[in-house]
């Protein structure tokens, strides 16, 4: 017999990749408890993320956590799509020292096992319980919360539950989520190195080789760390090209085994899937449990860990009584359509690659990576000016900003409304130039998005900002 009203923890998390502990960690930080549980002991092995965006440093460093990751970053100079004789087609440089617009560098490279390190100690560190070598089995759900059995028979009960348990989510299937496949799959080698000699040249950037012969990625890693990503010829297996002896004649044109050592391959097959819908009840997907891409935009992960800091401030404001439950539908609203525009930019930087391997430069006017970067739509943002539904740029001029919460943002424009969820901040004219002016204020979420540039902030607060409430309706 369950007693409905004992909790292990708010939030159950089932997943400790990197969106499973972050989504714990920022729960945690924003006043809920959770337990996160992995059926696995240790960090997964094999070569995963290097590429991570601008928009995710600046939350790991509000997060606490960038500077324990900083050993493990480098700044990406660029990325360019280039031919089968590296003639650069299409794509980006950047001058040492680039920062973008939030401060930061516009990405970097990392190895993702060392990365999932410095979280889980950040997550533990802040209170996240991780429970390692721990299976999930089953799950149930009531009016009041979930429990999950664990396959050592005991059960875990939590107010919400988060499944970050990757692609093959148990929990997806558990409560029945289909997979909606959008439309690609391709089977790629995956080679880690370590570059031993220096006089050995490797592109500077992150290159997409469109080499009808062989489709290759290449980037420069941080450190001395350089990978590699070999489309699969339809009648390749696996079993073959992981052969040292055919890696080692992949690499042949860049290095010999004495300048690059082999440090993990793995074979992968490259989809591009949205799951049907975000949330049951009290469950909640996040991370490649909701959505899977192939890699060439580096934003797998990377849109999983959006979904972990929306989820995280959705929950904690529900859960502590400052908005109605009805918040949380706010979630799929905004997730689901947003990762699927990423998934389908990702599968477009493939087919790009394609394209040229195909047609050389009259690829470009296939429109395939023309595709601007997604912003955020849904209820909890309000259109209007073209930088609303993306991140708040850094200020211009030194300026005190809340870590959390909703902020209204002015200069000497409207009047700050008094609102007990909105903190009002008055800023110098020169902090958001491209923003705000006399007549503009700005209301930014806890997760630093821009949610309106507004001349009404009254109407805009009351529409967007969530109504609090003592008491959670049924969800389930
Ligand atoms: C070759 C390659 C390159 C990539 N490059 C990039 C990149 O540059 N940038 C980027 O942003 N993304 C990239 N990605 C994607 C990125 O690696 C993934 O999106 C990310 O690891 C997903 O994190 P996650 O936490 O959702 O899932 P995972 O990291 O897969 O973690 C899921 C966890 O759940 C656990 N689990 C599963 N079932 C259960 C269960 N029943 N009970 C308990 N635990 C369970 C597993 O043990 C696992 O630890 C790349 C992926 C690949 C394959």
């Amino acid at each position: 017999m369950i007693d409905a009203t004992a909790f292990d923890a708010d939030v159950l998390v089932v997943g400790c990749g990197p969106v499973g502990v972050t989504a714990a960690l920022r729960c945690v930080q924003r006043g809920l408890s959770a337990i996160a549980v992995d059926r696995s002991t240790e960090i997964y092995p094999l070569p995963r993320a290097l590429a991570m965006d601008e928009e995710n440093q600046a939350m790991f460093e509000r997060a606490g956590l960038l500077e324990a990751m900083h050993p493990h970053l480098a700044s990406l100079p660029g990325a360019e799509f280039v031919d089968a004789e590296g003639v650069h087609v299409v794509g980006f440089e950047l001058p040492d020292g680039t920062t973008g617009s939030l401060g930061h560098p516009p990405a970097v490279v990392f190895d993702q096992p060392g990365i999932e390190r410095a979280l889980r100690a950040g997550a533990t560190d802040a209170g996240v319980e991780l429970r390692l070598g721990h299976t999930v089995t089953a799950i149930e759900q009531d009016d009041d919360g979930v429990t999950a059995t664990v396959d050592d028979g005991t059960t875990l009960r939590a107010r919400w539950l988060v499944a970050a348990d990757g692609a093959k989510s148990t929990v997806r299937d558990l409560v029945g989520i289909e997979m909606v496949d959008q439309g690609f799959d391709q089977t790629w080698l995956v080679i880690d190195t370590t570059l031993l000699d220096d006089t050995v040249e490797l592109p500077r950037l992150a290159q997409q080789r469109c080499d009808p012969a062989r489709i290759t990625t290449v980037v420069p890693g941080p450190g001395r760390h350089r990978r590699w990503e070999f489309r699969l010829h339809p009648d390749e297996t696996r079993e073959q090209i992981l052969e040292p002896a055919a890696i080692e004649q992949l690499l042949a044109p860049w290095g010999t085994p004495a300048q690059l050592r082999l440090d993990r391959s793995a074979v992968y097959r490259f989809h591009a899937k949205v799951a049907a819908t975000f949330r049951v009840g009290r469950v909640f997907l996040a991370g490649d449990a909701a959505h899977q891409m192939p890699p060439f935009n580096g934003q797998g992960m990377c849109t999983g860990l959006r979904d972990a800091e929306l989820l995280s401030w959705i929950l904690a404001d529900v859960t502590l009584g400052r908005a109605h439950a009805a918040l949380l539908d706010a979630y799929d609203a905004e997730r689901r359509p947003h990762s699927t525009e990423q998934v389908i930019h990702s599968v477009d930087s493939g087919l790009l690659m394609q394209a040229i391997a195909e047609d050389g430069d009259a690829a470009l006017g296939t429109g395939y990576g023309q595709r601007p970067f997604p912003k955020r739509a849904g209820p909890l943002v309000e259109p209007g000016h073209p930088l609303v539904g993306g991140p708040l740029p850094a200020p211009s001029v030194p300026t005190e900003l809340p870590d959390d919460g909703w902020f209204l943002v002015s200069t000497d424009g409207p009047r700050p409304v008094a609102h007990r969820a909105v903190e009002a901040v008055r800023v110098d004219p020169a902090a958001f130039p491209l923003i705000l002016d006399a007549t503009h204020a700005m209301l930014v979420r806890p997760d630093r998005l821009i949610a309106a540039v507004t001349e009404d902030p009254a109407t805009s607060i009351a529409r967007l900002v969530p109504q609090p409430t003592r008491s959670e309706s049924s969800l389930v």
